[in-house]
């Protein structure tokens, strides 16, 4: 039997869509996208004269489609709200984990 390493089936499993993908039907009465929770990534750039936040269109396929919003998704197992959060981020707008610095991280257990 063939063994995969753990980075590499990180990888395979981001490439199928990852393990985190689903409905939930949580504990507060709602049902929510990510079966290990759902992170996303607020982007702020700062300017000497203004900041400005990135927001995405999303699809109208998609939860709460044809609606503005932070580019996140639901967490794979194994991964940290902000390593989901910079994956999503990275996957559907192109932002580059390592030009990030990450000032705060509010998480909202349910
Ligand atoms: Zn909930």
């Amino acid at each position: 039997m063939a063994t995969v390493e753990t980075p590499e089936l990180w990888r395979i499993l981001r490439a199928v869509g990852g393990d985190g993908d689903g409905w939930i039907d949580c504990s507060c009465g709602r049902r929510h996208w990510g079966l290990h929770g759902a992170a996303g990534l607020l982007v702020v750039k700062e300017n000497v004269k203004e900041n400005t936040v990135l927001l995405q269109h999303r699809s109208p396929s998609s939860h709460n489609g044809s609606t503005w919003g932070l580019p996140g998704g639901a967490r794979d197992s194994g991964e940290t709200a902000e390593e989901a959060a910079l994956r999503e981020a990275h996957e559907e707008a192109g932002i580059q984990g390592e030009l990030v610095d990450i000032h705060l991280v509010h998480a909202e257990n349910h």
